[in-house]
């Protein structure tokens, strides 16, 4: 945990957010600005700034953490098959345009057309 992380503090319930999912490695809330008409956070519980900070042995939290994304995806309605989907983004860093500094994977879904944003 980090002291004066945003999404730390949401994992303490320190600040609320409107939580969809959670268990023992993860949380799963909605974005507070969504830049499509689904927009969750999938975060882990354990504080990881970034992709730019991951090594290989953190491969089987993450690979836990992918797979989680197609259920959490389909568990808050984003559609199933071809026609459906969701958009999976890991801003990393400054230049990948990342604002809160706890890794974080954006899932948004929904009919198009959407913001962008994100
Ligand atoms: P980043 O730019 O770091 O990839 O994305 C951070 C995301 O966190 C943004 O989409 C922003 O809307 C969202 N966000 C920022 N502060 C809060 C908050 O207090 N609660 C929730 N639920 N989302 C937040
Ligand atoms: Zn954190």
């Amino acid at each position: 945990m980090s002291e004066n992380c945003l999404f730390c503090r949401i994992i303490k319930k320190e600040i609320p957010a409107d939580v969809v999912y959670e268990d023992d490695e993860f949380i799963v809330f909605k974005d507070i600005n969504p830049a499509a008409p689904i927009h969750l956070l999938l975060v882990p519980k354990h504080h990881v700034v970034s992709l730019q900070d991951i090594i290989p042995s953190d491969s089987e939290w993450l690979g836990r953490m992918m797979s989680l994304v197609p259920k959490i995806a389909l568990e808050n309605g984003c559609a199933p098959g071809p026609s459906g989907g969701f958009r999976l983004v890991a801003n990393s860093g400054a230049h990948g345009g990342q604002e809160v500094g706890h890794l974080h994977f954006h899932i948004m879904g929904g009919p198009r057309p959407w913001s962008g944003r994100a």
